[in-house]
Parts: structure tokens; C-alpha cells; sequence
């Protein structure tokens, strides 16, 4: 196949192509199988609304869902060619932050994959979030463009007007193949402003003028918002992505036979968190106009949107000051108001309302009321939701509230990524896991196996000597592929806490310095990128980069532990690292981690979980068992009410405890202080003494206990083996074709 297209092409056969040369010739292959597959019939579809799609390379995972992955690779080798090879030419967008934006990119996956007709609507940013390189163990922030000539984006001649207030820009549509496994093609829908230019982005850099919205609107995803003008661009952007999602959603719609009143026989709209909220006051505004009356449209709006909560930390739930919307969105204005007085009619609890005393727009209290569901992501966060932070809500609308536990694409997270266990599982159960992720169960009658169990950890070490061969090519790092590989890898936040991990780095430290040596050489490898403006977090970073460097120098130490902090962690770094994982680091102070979904891609290869019982931890926990998943710390509850209370004062650990001061002030000792920057290192030591928001001195001594135990499991490696093996065999729940299934079920009903 391949070849016929090289000829064609380039005129010559595959061994005479590049890399380059090959994977042009793969994607415009793939592109044109996709659009075999393409079906826009169905009545009803699922408009996925998203202000990130954290997509990851493309290939692979397109040539597995083609079905043609084995034959193409088939093909390249007998030619002298690698697909392994070919696949890294790709670049990678990062059109997402971390968890969020990769839940959307499964979720496409599995819409597509049940041949379910749904699309995804998002914004065509150029540079992504950013690129981080490491500089003087700082990180350091570059442009991440990935728009090339040829490429998975295909530009459409859609265009649309989208106004604020005295400016109108024109926005185009731009659309991206989702292949479905074995099944139809859908769409993910990113707009653009026809104006960008990327010529005002600093040379090396991602900083630009925030004022000059036509030029740079697209430019990044969520720039600093750590000023004004940073908001007011967050709001810019995320009108200029719902009024174009909704003119293209009503559009489509009417084509298909709608006269607007059964909107919702024709859409059902997901709202993805808060960031695409106004798509609920610019429906109401665009079926007004076309002369709906208020009333009606309210509720056609309401029947047709749902809202997922993906967070309870109260800073990430949004609230826009009504001068900054009415500066940017003077239109929606009115709406907003409407929806405002029609709460405060029917309610006089004032939490509820939208608009609150200080005159700031709470975006998710406008989607609880006018949308249709609202649902958390585990069952643990959905508790949460309802008893704590959105009780008042909960009250007045119970029958809203569901839970839809998060899940990933098995294509991506076990096909592609570990194709040796992969050919394994089939070997031993047949292929129908493919489909359906439940059939791993299957796995557990060979618990007790020792060849089994042996070929499992045989795998693993495998992938183990891949990632190691990896990070020495592209770091220039060491490590030892017979060590435990202990991982965190996530964005990095105060409250996942990474500075927990770094800490017990320093109790390890000080262990072997004083003789007490691990019986299995221990590699601790994290992988994070800190918001830039979010100075503790970058701190973190700089702590953990010290760290590699303190004791990497340190020759007594260096034989028995290893820091390694991965750069630039993406979706394609993650496929790389996880397979290889033997301890997943789920270590979020309980009740604020949603669900994770890390914590899944790492169950389903095989790692055993180090955690905190907290987001869907807890359901891993209920499925393994308590013998097979290692948890620590004090319980949600138990956090609540030391936040209800107020009474954690990390001081008081810092000063009662000789163990817990000692690790502390290792951040500000000689070795650390001369690997890096002062004022950096005192201010984290200062913030985990004094503030320490996210607990982190709570829980530590703990962690240290359980780690040790989990630590010595592993010495017993057919024990350890079965407790993976158990591990894969119970991952199917977390697919996100069964998380799709029940958002179908329970809320679009397409
Ligand atoms: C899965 C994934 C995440 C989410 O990880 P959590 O541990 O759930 O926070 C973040 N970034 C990337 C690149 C991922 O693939």
C-alpha cells in the first residue's frame, strides 16, 4: 500500500524515502482511509465544547484505529525503515494543560470508537501552552509551535463573525480527523482568528502583547493570567470559541431539519469545566435574535446543555468581574443579568446566585442552573460535590447530579504505548479486550502462574531498559534498569504534591548517608510543568532539579537513589514513560485531586499504586483490593475538617518533629543552596513552614512508612508480579469507552 503511494508520490520505492519523506506519505494515506470513514447521518450529535484537546501525536494511534498499524509497520521494516523512527518526526501539539485536556482527547477517541456521532470544538492555538526546557534547574518557557504545512489540520472555507463589543474578527474553522477504533470517523473542530500573527511572540520566549487581541487571540493556550490583561485575554478567547462553536452548532443543525425549537432533538452540548460557559448566554442571545422568545430559549438552552465539574479547588472555578465581561462580551451582558433575576426570584439563598455581591459572574453556578446535568469525574469528587462544595445546588436540584468517572483510550494507553503487552494479554486471553476493556478480567485465573508472572515482569523490565536507553538520548541521563522505577509525573500543583515526594527523596538521602542502604537501587522520576506564573510550583521544580544535581554528585548516595526530572512532560513523554513504571505516585492531598487519570494509564501497565484514598484512586483501591494498591495519609474527611477548622498548622509538625525539621531544612542546607538559587529555595522552605496550604507535612511521615513497605513488596517479585497482574486484569472499568457509554446513556441519550 505504502509503496504504491511512494511511487506515486515521490516516484521511487519506500527504502529510497526518508523519515520525512515517509511520513508525509503515512499521513496523507491515513488522512484519506479517515475520510472513507467519515458519516455525518444521525440525528442527534454530541458537540464536546473544550477549551483544550490535548491530543498528542497523531500516527500511530491513527494507523492502529485504521487497523493498519501491524501491516504498515510490517511493511516499513521490510524496507529498512522504522515506524518507531518515523513517529518521532510528528510534532507534538499542546493544545492542553495536563489532565483535563487529555480527558477530552480519550473521550474523542471512544465517541468515535462506539461510532457515536460526536465532535469536538475547541481553538486552533498556534504555540499551544508552552515548551519547557531546563535552565540552571530552573524551568524555562519556549514557544511550542506546531503547525506545519502538511499536517493532521485541515483548513475549511467556514468562517464566522464573532464580535466584543466595537470589534469584530473573523474566525475559521480548521478540522482534525478522530479516527474511531475499527469504526467511523468524527471531528475535532478548532477555530482560529484569520488575523494571528505570530511574529509579535518575543524571540525564544512566550511573551507578547496581551492588548492586541486580533493579532494575538490564538497564539497560546491560556497565557499568564496572573494580570489584567492575561483575563481579559482568558475571556477573549473563550467567547471567540463558544460564539463560533454555537453559530457552527446551529448551523448544522438547521441543515439537518431543525427549526430551533427542538434544538435539543439535534445537540446535545457537553461543557468541558467552566472555560466554555458562555456557550449558555450566547445560545440564549443567537436564538433570541432569530426571534425565540426569552423564555422558551432559556429553556431549550438548558435542555440542551450539560456541564462537567472537573475541580473543587475554589480558585480554579471561575469568576469573571462583570466590568471585565462587560468590557470584552457587552452583548452577553443582558443575558447574564436575565439568568441572574430569574435565580434570584426563585431562590433567596444568595450562594446560588451567578452574580454575587461583589458584582464577580460565577461561571459554573450559570451552567448548574441552566443546564440539564451537571457530573463529577469519580465517585469520591461527585460525593464531595454533593455534600460540600455544591450542596446549596444539590439541595435544589438533586435529580441534576450524577457521577461519570473518568477513563482512558486503551488504544493509546495500552495498544500503542506497550505493544509487548499488548501481544501478551492476546496470547493469553484472545483479542476481544480490544473492544471490550472488561475482558481483562480474564487475566486473574493466571494469578497464580509463575510463568506467567515471570513473562509479566520480563515485559516490564523491558520497557524499563527502553526508557532508560530514551532519557540517556535525550537528556544525556543514567540510570539503572534493575532499579525500582518510583514515578510521579503530572502537571505540577501544590496540592498533587510533588514536594512530598522530593521530601522523602531527602529522608532516602539522609538514610544511606548514614549506612542504611535499600536492598534494590531506587529511581525517583518526575515529570511537570509549572504554570509560569505560579512561582511555589516552579520553586518545586527548582528543589527537584537541585536535588538530581546534589545527588548525582554525591558518590556514597548515587549507587542507591537517582532523581530524574524527565523535560518538557507531554502525551508522547508519557507513552514512554509508563509502561516502564513500577510504583505510580498518586499522592494528591485527599479530596483534591478529582479522579486523575495518570493513575489509570499506570494500573493498566502494570504499575501498583502509592496513594492517598482520594479522587479514583478510591475505586482502583475497591477493584485491586487493599493488598494489591498501597495507601497512605488521613482521609478526605479527615482534610475537610482540618480546613473547616483551620486547625493544621504545618509549623507545629516543622517544630514537634526532629525528623520532619531536619528533612525540611535540607532545602536550605550548603549542597542545596550551591546547586541553586537562594531566594527560590528559602521562599519554598518558608511556604512549607508557614503555610504548607495543601498539607504536605500532614501526611509525610506516613508516606515515608507505607513507601518502606511498598518498597520491600517488590524485593518478592512473584509476589509483586501478581499484585501487577492483578492490576491490569482490574483496569478495564477505567476505560473510557464504559466513562462514554454512561455520558450517552445518562445525559446526550443519542
Ligand atoms: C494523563 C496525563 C495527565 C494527567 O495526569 P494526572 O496524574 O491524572 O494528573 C497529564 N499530562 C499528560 C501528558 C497525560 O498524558
Amino acid at each position: 500500500m505504502l509503496s504504491q503511494i511512494c511511487q506515486k508520490i515521490y516516484q521511487k520505492p519506500v527504502k529510497e524515502c526518508t523519515n520525512e519523506e515517509l511520513y508525509l506519505a503515512l499521513l496523507e494515506m491515513t488522512k484519506k482511509l479517515a475520510k472513507e470513514k467519515e458519516e455525518n447521518k444521525g440525528k442527534k450529535k454530541i458537540y464536546y465544547i473544550s477549551a483544550e484537546f490535548l491530543i498528542g501525536k497523531l500516527l500511530s494511534n491513527n494507523l492502529i484505529n485504521l487497523g493498519i498499524f501491524e501491516e504498515v509497520k510490517k511493511e516499513l521494516e521490510e524496507n529498512g525503515k522504522s515506524i518507531y523512527e518515523i513517529e518521532e518526526i510528528e510534532p507534538e501539539p499542546s493544545l492542553g494543560n495536563g489532565g483535563l485536556g487529555r480527558l477530552a482527547a480519550c473521550f474523542l477517541d471512544s465517541m468515535a470508537s462506539l461510532g457515536l456521532n460526536g465532535d469536538g470544538i475547541g481553538l486552533n492555538y498556534h504555540m499551544g501552552l508552552f515548551k519547557q526546557v531546563f535552565e540552571n534547574n530552573c524551568q524555562k518557557e519556549t514557544a511550542n509551535p506546531w503547525i506545519e504545512n502538511k499536517g493532521w489540520l485541515t483548513k475549511t472555507d467556514l468562517t464566522y463573525d464573532v464580535s466584543f463589543g466595537n470589534l469584530t474578527v473573523k474566525s475559521r474553522l480548521y478540522n482534525i480527523d478522530v479516527t474511531g477504533y475499527e469504526n467511523r470517523t468524527n471531528k475535532l473542530h478548532l477555530f482560529d482568528i484569520e488575523s494571528a500573527d505570530e511574529s509579535i511572540i518575543e524571540k525564544g520566549g512566550i511573551t507578547f502583547d496581551k492588548t492586541d487581541i486580533a493579532k494575538n487571540l490564538t497564539l497560546f493556550l491560556y497565557p499568564d493570567d496572573s494580570d489584567k490583561a492575561g483575563n481579559l485575554l482568558r475571556i477573549y478567547q473563550q467567547y471567540f470559541m463558544v460564539s463560533s462553536g454555537a453559530q457552527y452548532i446551529l448551523d448544522e443543525c438547521r441543515k439537518k431539519g431543525s427549526d430551533l425549537h427542538d434544538l435539543a432533538d439535534y445537540a446535545a452540548i457537553q461543557i468541558n469545566d467552566t472555560h466554555p460557559s458562555m456557550v449558555i448566554p450566547e445560545l440564549i442571545r443567537l436564538l433570541t435574535k432569530e426571534g425565540i422568545k426569552m423564555d422558551e430559549a432559556v429553556e431549550i438552552v438548558t435542555d440542551t446543555c450539560a456541564y462537567t465539574n472537573h475541580t473543587i479547588l475554589a480558585e480554579a472555578l471561575e469568576k469573571w468581574p462583570l466590568s471585565y465581561l462587560e468590557q470584552v462580551v457587552p452583548q452577553l451582558i443582558p443575558i447574564i443579568k436575565e439568568l441572574d433575576k430569574r435565580v434570584r426570584k426563585k431562590f433567596s439563598d444568595k450562594s446560588v446566585y451567578i452574580i454575587d455581591e461583589a458584582d464577580r459572574v460565577h461561571m459554573a453556578h450559570m451552567d448548574i442552573h441552566y443546564g440539564h446535568s451537571v457530573n463529577g469525574v469519580a465517585y469520591l469528587h461527585t460525593e464531595i460535590l454533593k455534600d460540600t462544595e455544591l450542596n446549596n445546588f444539590y439541595k435544589i436540584y438533586p435529580e441534576k447530579f450524577n457521577n461519570k468517572t473518568n477513563g482512558i483510550t486503551f488504544r493509546r494507553w495500552l495498544l500503542h504505548c506497550n505493544e509487548e503487552l499488548t501481544a501478551y494479554i492476546e496470547e493469553l486471553i484472545g483479542s476481544d479486550f480490544k473492544k471490550d476493556a472488561d475482558c481483562l478480567e480474564k487475566l486473574k485465573s493466571y494469578t497464580e502462574d509463575e510463568a506467567v508472572l515471570t513473562k509479566i515482569l520480563d515485559i516490564k523490565k523491558n520497557k524499563k531498559t527502553e526508557l532508560k536507553n530514551y532519557l540517556k538520548a535525550t537528556q544525556n541521563i543514567d540510570i539503572d534498569e534493575n532499579s525500582i522505577y518510583d514515578i510521579q509525573v503530572k502537571r505540577l500543583h501544590e496540592y498533587k504534591r510533588q514536594q512530598m515526594n522530593a521530601l522523602w527523596v531527602i529522608h532516602k538521602y539522609f538514610e544511606i548517608k548514614s549506612g542504611k542502604l535499600p536492598k534494590t537501587p531506587i529511581t525517583v522520576i518526575f515529570g511537570a510543568k509549572a504554570a509560569p506564573a505560579y512561582v511555589i510550583a516552579r520553586d518545586i521544580i527548582h528543589l527537584i532539579l537541585c536535588l538530581q544535581q546534589v545527588i548525582n554528585q554525591d558518590s556514597e548516595v548515587s549507587p542507591y537513589l537517582k532523581v530524574v526530572m524527565v523535560e518538557n512532560y507531554n502525551v508522547s513523554k508519557a507513552a514512554k514513560i509508563i509502561p516502564a513504571c513500577d510504583i505510580s505516585e498518586q499522592i494528591s492531598l485527599a479530596s483534591k485531586e478529582a479522579s486523575g487519570t495518570g493513575n489509570m494509564k499506570f494500573m493498566l501497565n502494570g504499575a501498583v499504586t502509592l496513594g492517598t484514598r482520594d479522587g479514583a484512586n478510591v475505586e482502583i483501591g475497591e477493584l485491586v483490593g487493599e493488598e494489591n494498591i498501597y495507601f497512605f495519609g488521613e482521609s478526605s474527611e479527615q482534610v475537610i475538617r482540618h480546613y473547616k477548622k483551620s486547625d493544621y498548622s504545618a509549623k507545629q509538625y516543622y517544630v514537634d518533629d526532629e525528623e520532619i525539621k531536619k528533612m525540611v531544612d535540607f532545602i536550605i542546607s550548603v549542597p542545596v543552596m550551591k546547586a541553586g538559587d537562594a531566594e527560590s529555595l528559602l521562599r519554598l522552605h518558608a511556604e512549607l513552614i508557614k503555610k504548607d496550604w495543601f498539607m504536605t507535612l500532614l501526611d509525610i511521615k506516613d508516606y515515608i512508612r507505607v513507601k518502606e513497605i511498598a518498597l520491600n513488596d517488590y524485593e518478592n517479585r512473584m509476589e509483586w508480579a501478581r499484585k501487577m497482574l492483578v492490576n491490569i486484569s482490574k483496569a478495564g472499568f477505567f476505560s473510557s469507552d464504559r466513562t462514554i457509554a454512561e455520558y450517552n446513556r445518562d445525559i446526550w441519550k443519542l
